[in-house]
């Protein structure tokens, strides 16, 4: 073989190596994207319009402030989701397996994070889920920047945290149970908190009176959780009775999503399901855009109510570091540590 063939076939080689390498990484954006686009918790659409409805609960005095911020507010309610493939410790903060704990979670459970972690030990708390802690530790945040007068801050643990508090309120998120993979139901999670909000939310009556104090965050914040949790129940009992009458050429559709042909619960099905929890996804979306308004307000009162209006001009730096995020991970440790979890 002369050095002509040689370097054709190590040029061939090469060609090979950086279509598979090309080939490869194509996939893994694909994966990614269909993996967040076609499920993601409490749907997108039900995260936007939680932050979005919260600001209208607002006092005056906040609203001035806040209304002028409601896009940003709403188009970022997802960054959570999207940062718990490139964030080390962020995937926890969207649950927790209640279940795991036995059926006396609520009296094992410490109410406080330091306390939990002394009795539990963190790394065991982190892994079944730690939603109803750091509800209350990013509330103590939002605070903190309400009192720094941080624009951006304030914009961002806002965000976050309508996330969390929408997050805790939807049942499959207090279970290991999470996507019915234990009981035969799989794609439970996304139908409950994706599907039905998509369907049928536009005709719920979120009209909410104004934000109220919340003196005890961490008592409310455990009660949302164990309502979630005494919810769930009847989230995979009537979805197994349903399925079991409904036939199986019916149970689903296939429908253009993002340009993807996506097998879907049908309508006809979707309807009766909604039928059947008789208002409660209503009610969780309700409780939610109840509980973040009250939420943000109490954080701005416990913060001696600064007024807000001097910082509408000031606008969100996106170049400052988000420090309550953690910090990053490679690809490789996101597809092999990050669990399944909320993806549905
Ligand atoms: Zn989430």
């Amino acid at each position: 073989m002369g050095p002509f063939a040689i370097s054709r076939r190590k040029k061939s080689e090469k060609n090979r190596f950086i279509f598979k390498n090309v080939l490869n990484f194509s996939l893994l954006v694909l994966f990614l994207t269909l993996e967040c686009g076609a499920k993601c918790h409490w749907g997108f659409w039900a995260h936007k319009r939680i932050n979005r409805l919260a600001v209208f609960r607002l006092p005056v005095e906040m609203q001035v402030f806040y209304k002028k911020y409601t896009d940003y507010l709403s188009e970022n309610a997802v960054n959570p989701d999207k940062r718990r493939y490139a964030v080390v410790g962020e995937a926890e903060r969207h649950f927790i397996d209640l279940d795991v704990y036995g059926d006396s979670a609520f009296a094992v459970l410490p109410k406080y994070w330091q306390a939990a972690v002394q009795k539990i030990g963190e790394d065991s708390l982190r892994k079944h889920g730690i939603v109803p802690w750091h509800v209350q530790i990013a509330a103590s945040q939002l605070t903190a920047a309400f009192r720094e007068k941080n624009t951006s801050r304030i914009l961002r643990i806002s965000v976050d945290l309508g996330h969390y508090i929408a997050d805790a309120h939807v049942p499959l998120h207090t279970t290991r149970n999470y996507n019915g993979q234990l009981t035969g139901q799989d794609g439970i999670h996304g139908f409950w908190e994706s599907r039905l909000p998509e369907l049928f939310a536009e005709d719920y009556d979120m009209w909410l009176g104004p934000a109220v104090y919340r003196k005890d965050i961490a008592r409310d914040i455990w009660k949302v959780v164990e309502d979630s949790h005494a919810a769930m129940d009847s989230v995979l009992l009537f979805e197994q009775q349903l399925t079991e009458i409904f036939k199986a050429d019916k149970k689903y559709s296939f429908e253009l999503r993002n340009n993807v042909l996506t097998r879907m619960h049908s309508r006809e099905f979707s309807e009766k399901y909604h039928h059947m929890l008789a208002g409660q996804v209503e009610k969780r979306m309700r409780a939610s855009v109840q509980m973040v308004g009250d939420i943000w307000y109490t954080s701005w009162v416990n913060a001696g109510q600064p007024d807000l209006a001097t910082l509408i001009n000031s606008g969100v730096d996106e170049t400052e570091p988000n420090t309550e995020a953690a910090e990053p991970q490679s690809w490789l440790q996101r597809l092999l540590n990050v669990r399944a979890e909320s993806d549905n």
